[in-house]
């Protein structure tokens, strides 16, 4: 059996988001606590992950498997900045595939020891190499060259160094502006987070912007299935818009895109001309449209204090019920190790191998980890996966649809609920992509079907399981009443 063959054959956009198993470590509190406001330093740094199609194989993730790249369009890149409170050093990084792993993003914290807490995510493109395994030759091939996770983790690192290196004071602003017609939900019931958020950092000796951090919200795929070069997707023009603009670097951050959130079906020009996805043209269109979002964004945005830096910051283990995945990893597709699952997220079961059977009786838990980061007046939720956007604002299908399969579920806390209002960025696929992240009132696959449907909807198939929505979210609240609880100084 094929995995492709699994998927929904109606959908255009199908991204295989994956699954994580999990890795690693036992980890207890990883960071926490708050110092005094000592002063803002912020530095900047991109370090190019493109690898050569000339010289090796890459199978580009995302859609089905055997999309052998045939060359490069444009580099592929992973962008850090690096925030100092004077007594902690934190570090944020973005990288330009489909969802680094929770084991590589341990590998690279293990070289930067003296960082309170670094953060790596992924904008999820859909047009570079595969970093999880199921895109290779064919559903039952490996689709990852272990030397590109290696020359990943190295490149981050060093550009947390010299981000590190390029630190000054500066004076932090924070501004939004929405845009609902740039994304689409094609998943009942619409939700969306429709917000483009903005860190503006400018040095306090002469006012001089120093960076800027992006965080949309949106799948990088404008260029789909059918594209065999690789590519930052719209990513790439956005951020190299914002540069010609502004002269500074950027980072650019994915935030909720499950659902799944996409690029609009049309692009027109100046001209007026029409352009449909798949084309370079559509996708610059897109990206400049985002970056002009953006311009908008920083043309309003205010001071806000981000010191002093506190994080809760903790592994859990989501059990796993997908069979997709559970075949994936009796392929040899997936690799990450494990864990038994206890009953409680927050207890980490014995360690499974990538490899190594689950015996009858037990059942196989992903380990990854869900975050909250408060710096000063700023909340950072940090998620290992693709929320579905109605967990933000909390935009739940209401009343219930009665033929979903968990109609008395409780309804999950909302990032908003949780931060209580408060400016706030969200990290998607942060140090980990475990796939959708799903309402659990909103998990439909055994039939009759909601909305009336003869067939169920896309999302569940590239979810862990239904507990995966409930856990991440209830572990956010966690972390945040931890947070709550520090006093402030
Ligand atoms: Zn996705």
């Amino acid at each position: 059996m094929s995995i492709n063959r699994l998927w929904p054959a109606q959908l255009a956009n199908t991204c295989f988001c994956w699954m994580a198993i999990a890795g690693a470590l036992l980890g207890s509190l990883l960071a926490t606590g708050s110092a005094a406001g000592g002063e803002l330093q912020v530095g900047f740094a991109e370090a190019d992950i493109t690898p050569d199609p000339k010289t090796q194989t890459v199978w580009i993730a995302g859609y089905g498997t055997g999309r052998k790249a045939t060359g490069v369009h444009d580099p592929l890149s992973v962008r850090v900045l690096v925030l100092s409170d004077g007594q902690r050093k934190l570090a944020l990084a973005c990288a330009d595939v489909v969802g680094l792993q929770y084991p590589e993003v341990k590998r690279i914290r293990k070289q930067l020891p003296d960082f309170h807490y670094v953060m790596v995510s992924s904008t999820h493109n859909h047009e570079a190499p595969d970093v999880i395994g199921i895109w290779g030759r064919t559903p039952a091939h490996y689709g990852v060259d272990p030397n590109y996770l290696k020359l990943i983790v190295r490149r981050t690192v060093e550009a947390i160094r010299r981000a590190e290196k390029n630190m000054e004071p500066v004076q932090a602003f924070y501004g939004t502006a929405e845009a609902p017609s740039l994304v689409g939900d094609s998943r009942l019931p619409i939700a969306l987070d429709p917000v483009l958020r903005v860190l503006v950092f400018r040095r306090t000796k002469d006012d001089s912007l120093k960076g800027l951090l992006v965080q949309w919200n949106c799948h990088p795929e404008a260029m789909e299935s059918k594209n065999t070069l690789l590519t930052a997707d719209f990513v790439g023009y956005t951020v190299d818009a914002l540069k010609q603009r502004y002269g500074v670097p950027v980072a650019y951050f994915t935030g909720a895109v499950g659902g799944l959130l996409s690029t609009p079906d049309k692009m027109v020009d100046a001209q007026g001309r029409t352009w449909p996805p798949g084309q370079w043209e559509y996708t610059r269109l897109y990206g400049v449209a985002v970056a002009r979002l953006a311009q908008k964004a920083i043309a309003g945005a205010e001071p806000l204090e981000l010191v002093p830096f506190a994080v809760s910051a903790r592994p859990v283990a989501v059990p796993m019920t997908n069979p997709r995945y559970h075949l994936a990893r009796t392929l040899g597709v997936l690799r990450r190790p494990g864990r038994i699952w206890t009953g409680d997220p927050e207890r980490l079961g014995p360690e499974v191998g990538p490899t190594d059977p689950v015996k009858k009786g037990q059942q196989f838990a992903v380990e990854t980890e869900v975050a909250a980061l408060k710096l000063g007046k700023l909340w950072v939720a940090c998620i290992p996966g693709e929320l579905y956007p109605e967990m933000i604002y909390g935009q739940y299908q209401d009343p219930v649809e009665p033929n979903v399969d968990f109609p008395d579920a409780p309804l999950e806390p909302t990032v908003v609920e949780i931060f209580g209002n408060r400016p706030f960025l969200f990290i998607g696929l942060a140090n980990d992509e475990i796939g959708y992240l799903l309402p659990k009132r909103q998990w439909d696959i055994k039939p009759p079907f909601a909305y009336g449907r003869s067939k169920p909807q896309y999302g569940e198939v590239n979810s862990v399981g239904p507990d995966a929505g409930p856990i991440v979210m209830n572990a956010l609240k966690r972390r945040a009443q931890e947070l709550k609880k520090t006093p402030a100084k």
